[in-house]
């Protein structure tokens, strides 16, 4: 059966890969990229407004959201606003001038990455996998260097200026965490389920003080940022 002609030429079987939130309101632009995406292997679900989006994704769980700025209504800066007010989904958002203006206030709003109009469905293709390969895989190295910081997972180490830091066992794969995440916001339900896991009775408070009690051990206040009302991230290196 696999071996014949017309199982190869069928399409694709239903896809069972990432789920993307597509925010566009032109529908040339929609079903161009949600052809190209759904060959690709993704699951697209479809909304043309802000106010959509947000409902979608309080029914569904997208794995990465991409977000056209100039929508009807709510433009894109404001619905990444309000998704980062209660989700680090990644964002990916699609900017119609090449202005900085423009790109830093996506960036500042929490938008994980950006793609230019006019681009190729392969560009933004690209922009997608590299934004979900840093979001699930984390830095796989033993050593990460941020400033002056540097921890070993391995030995379960960080110093700071070349001194050891004592941190806690949940400091510490907190801190881990973070760090293979540069730049990536979590949310502190997140960071309760990645770090402490499904299985924690305690609440989201348990995120805050760890926090703090790290920051104050390494005293370097910009390495773990509060990205209010929406979570935690590392900074970059
Ligand atoms: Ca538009």
């Amino acid at each position: 059966m696999t071996s014949s002609a017309s199982a190869r030429l069928e399409p694709p079987a239903p896809a069972r890969g990432p789920l993307v939130l597509l925010v566009e309101d032109e529908t040339s632009i929609g079903s161009l990229l949600r052809g190209y995406l759904e060959r690709d292997g993704y699951r697209l679900a479809w909304v043309r407004s802000g106010e959509e989006a947000l409902l979608e994704l309080g029914r569904r769980a997208p794995q990465l959201v991409v977000l056209d700025v100039g929508l009807p209504g709510m433009d894109g800066f404001e619905v990444c606003r309000r998704i980062r007010a209660r989700s680090s989904v990644p964002i990916v958002m699609l900017t119609a001038r090449d202005e900085e203006p423009d790109r830093v206030a996506g960036l500042e709003l929490g938008a994980d990455d950006y793609v230019t109009k006019p681009f190729s469905p392969r560009e933004l293709a690209a922009r997608i996998k590299a934004v979900l390969r840093r979001v699930d895989s984390g830095d796989p190295r033993d050593e990460l260097t941020v400033g002056d910081v540097v921890l070993r997972k391995s030995a379960r180490e960080v110093t700071v200026a070349g001194k050891p830091v004592g941190l806690t066992g949940k400091e510490f794969d907190l801190l881990a965490f973070l760090l293979e995440h540069p730049g990536i916001v979590f949310s502190r339900e997140q960071l309760l389920d990645r770090v402490w896991g499904l299985a924690y009775p305690g609440g989201t408070r348990t995120v805050d003080v760890h926090v703090a009690q790290m920051r104050r051990k390494l005293a370097r206040p910009d390495l773990v940022q509060t990205v209010r009302g929406a979570g935690y991230k590392a900074a970059r290196n």
